[in-house]
């Protein structure tokens, strides 16, 4: 087992994607002494080992839309010491369930520079003939996206933290964090002992509120939402490994991808709900069933293989928070990557690195 050190110039809670990628950067930065501190025997247990591992650049507002395009630009291109290509390049289809959406997709491309082109519907049933009779006006066809392998990011991140001196403990739980009395610094309680610290860096996911008020600071506001995903058998028609993501946006959501681990489908379900492990709900299979018929006709009728629920977490603002508490000056945010994280945590973390390394320089 990993030992507790009594020292750490940054200690980041959670060793999901927000947690692994401050402290990659933070540790390739040159920042001494990172530890990462994560309450799970497995790093990638929870958000950032249950996704759907899409690479989409065109968000819902141009914070998010600003993060995904920069960290999706750093998943095809890796900087040295980076998950080794934890992206394949497929492109993706947005199909837009009304002019409205088509027309803030458009703008959210073209205002971010993304590539794109806006494709008739048809275009997508060419390419992927399971998704015919897919309902929308027209859809965007974005060719830089594509399909992340979350494990190969995620312990990607890790490796190349800790080849630049960063510490991970695992099945050790963050309790408190309180200032030193009498002197400098900020002792960490954990389940395994007590660390001494300059900063907390709060990259707990669902749980970041709790860490958060572990440590003193105000109730920020996370609300994290359980969604279903689901491995659907593969078919002669498609989608095939390689081709574009096909995602319904609008009313109505559903997207599907296929990818080096298998076939995943999502219904888009959004159910506000409190931190911990997510249930698989009893009529998920239907729901399911009952989208596709709508969505894809021809997928409705494949064998659902394995069906799984996670959470995702939202900051009150909608973007994430990546900063330092108003209260607390040695706490830092990075939490509430929502539905987006495994696609901008390259981008998030660098921006958190940035600041935590200008207060400790
Ligand atoms: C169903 C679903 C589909 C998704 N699909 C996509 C997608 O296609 N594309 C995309 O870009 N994003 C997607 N996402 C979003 C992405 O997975 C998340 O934004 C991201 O994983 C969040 O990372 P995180 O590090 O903030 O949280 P987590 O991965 O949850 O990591 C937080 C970690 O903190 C640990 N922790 C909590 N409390 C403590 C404590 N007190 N002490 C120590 N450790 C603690 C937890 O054990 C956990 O490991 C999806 C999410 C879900 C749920």
């Amino acid at each position: 087992m990993d030992r507790l050190p009594e020292h750490a110039s940054a200690v980041v809670v959670g060793g999901g994607f927000a947690g692994a990628a401050t402290a990659w950067w933070l540790a390739r930065g040159g920042i001494a002494d990172v530890l990462v501190v994560e309450r799970e025997d497995l790093l990638g247990l929870h958000a950032s080992g249950r996704n759907a591992g899409m690479c989409r650049q065109i968000a819902e507002d141009d914070r998010w839309t600003a993060l995904c395009a920069r960290g999706a630009a750093l998943l095809r291109e890796p900087p040295d010491g980076f998950a080794a290509r934890p992206l394949t390049v497929t492109g993706s289809y947005l199909v837009a369930a009304d002019d409205a959406t088509l027309a803030a997709l458009v703008d959210q491309a073209g205002r971010h520079g993304i590539t794109h082109r806006v494709v008739e519907v048809a275009e997508v049933e060419r390419r992927v003939p399971a998704l015919a009779g897919v309902p929308g006006v027209a859809a965007v066809f974005t060719p830089d996206d594509g399909v992340i392998d979350a494990t190969a990011l995620l312990h990607g991140l890790v490796g190349g933290a800790r080849r630049a001196g960063a510490r991970v403990v695992r099945r050790c739980q963050v309790e408190a964090a309180r200032p030193v009395a009498g002197g400098d610094g900020v002792d960490v309680v954990t389940s395994r002992g007590t660390v001494q610290t300059r900063v907390v860096v709060c990259a707990a996911g669902a749980w970041a509120g709790e860490v958060g008020a572990g440590a003193g600071a105000r109730d920020v506001g996370f609300q994290p939402v359980r969604r279903h995903l689901f491995f659907l058998a593969q078919g002669a028609d498609g989608p095939a490994v390689g081709d574009p993501f096909v995602w319904r946006v609008g009313a109505g959501e559903g997207y599907v991808r296929n990818g080096a681990d298998g076939l995943i489908a999502s219904y888009c379900d959004a159910t506000p709900t409190v931190p911990g492990d997510a249930r698989v709900d009893a009529d998920a299979d239907e729901r399911l069933a009952a989208r596709l018929t709508t969505l894809a006709p021809r997928l409705a009728e494949r064998a659902i293989t394995a069906r799984w629920s996670c959470l995702r977490t939202y900051a009150p603002e909608g973007p994430p928070r990546v900063g330092w508490d108003r209260d607390v000056p040695w706490l830092f945010w990075v939490a509430g990557l929502g539905g987006h994280g495994a696609t901008a945590c390259a981008a998030i973390g660098q921006d958190a690195a940035r600041a935590i390394a200008a207060r400790l320089g």
